[in-house]
């Protein structure tokens, strides 16, 4: 076993070397435009797109021609939410949303709350997921967009997608979906969900950064976005650029991948995953699963270790990589707006540690990794005054700390 150890897949993953072969000669002899429609350069790169767009289209059920690129998927949610809200101002003025979308889509929506639109952020139950009957009951008659992830990148927790896109079928209301986590580890059919939109990336399925997908729906309904990007018409107008085709052939490629392994690779991951969780919380004490016991990602495992700074565990086990409910909100160790909205106190929020399972994992790094959480936990709580009082059964609640 080779140290680092990498376990934190919800924030980006390794290229396949497969994803690469294929990318190679699209940097190189095959480098022609696919928008230069006069000569074999062009074509062959257009050859390239063209295939890489109908493994994508194929593996959420939707057609080719449904598939906008974009650079990933911040641009698609940006996209999504202010496509739609330019063009459809006419109608309406509401975007119903969470609390616990990625900041992408949030951040979209408090840009759009600034130019006057009225945006609900829904809240969550403690373990993550919205009541369909809340999406239900804030749909007004300005409401033009409702836009809900699939899963979350922090606790893995999955949506019920297919009951939010019934609700917003029957009232002719589009519906947008971030399924950035979900797509190539969840079977995702956009025709099932009943989404009109679908936000995914390149870069989480083993495959290159900066080229993502925005799934736009042609019939019943035929969606219309305002584009953000005006240029030469690409991508059906709705984004203008010459397409980085190394990028979508890898795209393409690693969705081909994901379709072919899928079946075996989400057993194997959710195998190693619930080994983790097991190995961890069956012999500790004080230490708290966020998210949905089993509606949640494969590789997803959000524990909070009581009693213990994320930040701090993190520092005591730097030969794994793994991400802190404090760590990835920025700088300002904020504990996770996630974890606050299912309900968890700050302090537990600080506590917590994010362990994201994939394709490269080995049973290995995951008996090391349980061993090292366990010493590392231990060893801060040994240091802890506030776990020594604890443990000697006072209630930490009713202590009077003394104020200066
Ligand atoms: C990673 C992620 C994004 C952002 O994707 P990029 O391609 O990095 O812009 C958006 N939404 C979710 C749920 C994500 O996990």
């Amino acid at each position: 076993m080779k140290l680092p150890i990498y376990m934190d897949n919800h924030s980006t993953t390794p290229c396949d070397p497969r994803v690469v072969d294929a990318m190679l000669p699209y940097f190189t002899e095959k480098f022609g435009n696919a928008a230069s429609r006069n000569h074999s350069f062009g074509w062959e790169a257009e050859e390239g797109v063209d295939q890489a767009r109908k493994h994508i289209a194929a593996l959420i059920h939707a057609d080719a021609k449904e598939i906008v690129f974009t650079s990933g998927a911040t641009e698609s949610d940006n996209l999504a939410l202010k496509g739609v809200v330019e063009m459809y101002k006419e109608k309406g003025d509401h975007v119903i949303t969470t609390s616990t979308e990625h900041r992408a889509v949030i951040d979209a929506a408090k840009a759009l709350e600034k130019k006057g639109v009225k945006v609900t952020y829904l809240p969550v139950d403690k373990t993550g997921r919205v009541d369909p009957d809340d999406v239900r009951n804030a749909i007004t008659d300005k409401t033009i967009l409702i836009s809900i992830m699939l899963a979350n990148n922090e606790i893995g927790t999955i949506h019920p997608i297919a009951e939010i896109g019934k609700i917003a079928k029957e009232k002719g209301v589009l519906f947008h979906c971030d399924a950035t986590q979900g797509v190539g580890k969840i079977p995702v059919d956009v025709q099932e969900l009943g989404v009109d939109l679908m936000s995914f990336t390149a870069h989480k399925i083993y495959g290159p950064k900066g080229i993502g997908a925005l799934y736009v729906r042609r019939k019943a309904p035929r969606v219309r976005l305002a584009p953000m990007i005006d240029g030469g018409g690409h991508e059906r107008g709705m984004r203008s650029g010459t397409l980085p085709v190394p990028l979508v052939v890898g795209f393409g490629k690693a969705i081909e991948l994901c379709a072919q392994e899928m079946p075996e690779e989400s057993v194997r991951t959710k195998a190693l995953r619930d080994r983790l969780q097991d190995g961890i919380m069956d012999v500790m004490e004080e230490v708290y699963l966020n998210g949905h016991p089993t509606e949640r990602l494969p590789g997803n495992l959000n524990i909070s270790f009581a009693y213990v700074e994320g930040e701090a565990l993190l520092m005591g086990v730097k030969e794994i990589a793994l991400s802190s409910g404090s760590a990835c909100t920025s700088a300002t160790l904020e504990p996770s707006y996630v974890l606050r909205a299912l309900g968890v106190g700050s302090d537990l929020a600080h506590s917590s540690i994010r362990f994201g399972i994939g394709r490269f994992t080995t049973p290995e790094e995951v008996e090391y990794t349980i061993d090292r959480m366990i010493k590392a936990v231990n060893h801060l709580r040994e240091m802890s005054p506030l776990y020594e009082m604890a443990k000697e059964g006072i209630d930490l609640k009713t202590v009077q700390w003394a104020v200066h």
